[in-house]
């Protein structure tokens, strides 16, 4: 492999808000442009906007970045979780042990979700995990490109998530701190996207959706998936109340306060018509939406049948979109 065909992030990366190449100095990013200044936590650049009220870190976050040079992942994920230790024990178990497994899982419904398209993915330059928490996607796509990279507006989850990846040895992952509606990153970047449950926490769906084609390389592919509004089989998955999505937008937040006594805010469900008509004003006919990601085979046949019956009314939404 030729020295210039490993991507390296620095290359990759761009000022968020002006649009220009970033300077390195020893421990932040710094634009000569406009002058901004990224600070970088523990290898993790943090381009979050500045935020309108309090500390930059919360009391967690805090911690974390204190204790993370000297500790573990597994004592950083305790931390974390907080709880008793035979109650973590069970999580670590139950949910820890499984995420490479999870992630695999997910790469499935990416080649899946291409396969029915007929746009077969090729061997991936880099790849981007848009929402990636603490990173169960990325041990998938860290196999398949020389290049994977995570970003989420969670900083912690950030360095916890590039504390497992060292741990387990995964040498071309990077972590990126910042948001989903103003990607520090240079166009035309990443042949392979990818968002799980992201787009519904956005307040501007549609610029989350310009930015990520802004990115995709040509030939690249776009995998999100996201709750359905609609939905008669599944409760609102953040508040689990039952049918609330049928209420008129402005009745919703009113409505949670009234049943739970807690704030609905910064969740956007999208109808199906609303997601296609979102996907149709960025990626024009580039793209197709399921409800159940095509399966070959019989059981597939009949899963496209209640699919093309029941896609307005099923749990979720699986979109995909190409730039051509
Ligand atoms: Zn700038």
């Amino acid at each position: 492999m030729p020295a210039d065909s490993q991507p390296s992030l620095a290359n990759l990366l761009q000022c968020p808000t002006c649009r220009s190449s970033l300077n390195a100095e020893p421990s932040a990013l710094v634009c000569p442009q406009c002058a901004r200044r990224y600070e970088v936590v523990h290898g993790i650049p943090d381009f979050r906007p500045d935020p309108p009220e309090g500390p930059r870190h919360g009391d967690l976050c805090r911690q974390v970045i204190e204790r993370w040079p000297t500790s573990t992942y597994r004592e950083l994920w305790a931390l974390y979780h907080g709880g008793e230790p035979d109650a973590l024990r069970r999580l670590w178990d139950d949910h820890e042990e499984r995420a490479p497994e999870r992630g695999e899982r997910r790469w499935g419904e990416i080649i899946r979700a291409a396969q029915a398209v007929r746009r077969p993915l090729e061997p991936s330059f880099a790849a981007l995990d848009i929402g990636c928490g603490m990173g169960s996607a990325l041990f998938a796509l860290a196999r398949r490109a020389r290049l994977a990279v995570g970003l989420d507006i969670l900083l912690t989850d950030l360095l916890l998530a590039r504390k497992r990846f060292l741990e387990a040895g995964v040498a071309n992952v990077a972590f990126l701190c910042g948001s989903a509606t103003d990607l520090p990153l240079r166009d035309e970047t990443f042949d392979i996207l990818n968002a799980t449950d992201v787009v519904e926490h956005l307040p501007d769906q549609a610029r989350f959706l310009a930015e990520a084609r802004r990115v995709l390389r040509p030939g690249g592919v776009f995998f999100f998936n996201s709750p359905n509004r609609f939905s008669l089989f599944s409760p609102e998955p953040h508040v689990r109340l039952w049918f609330m999505g049928w209420l008129p937008r402005r009745w919703m937040e009113p409505y949670v306060r009234w049943r739970l006594g807690k704030p609905y805010r910064s969740k956007r469900l999208l109808s199906l018509f609303e997601l296609r008509r979102l996907l149709r004003g960025t990626f024009g006919r580039d793209f197709a939406a399921w409800a159940f990601i095509p399966r070959p085979g019989p059981l597939g046949a009949l899963a496209r049948l209640a699919d093309a019956l029941a896609r307005p009314i099923l749990p979720q939404h699986n979109a995909f979109a190409w730039k051509s």
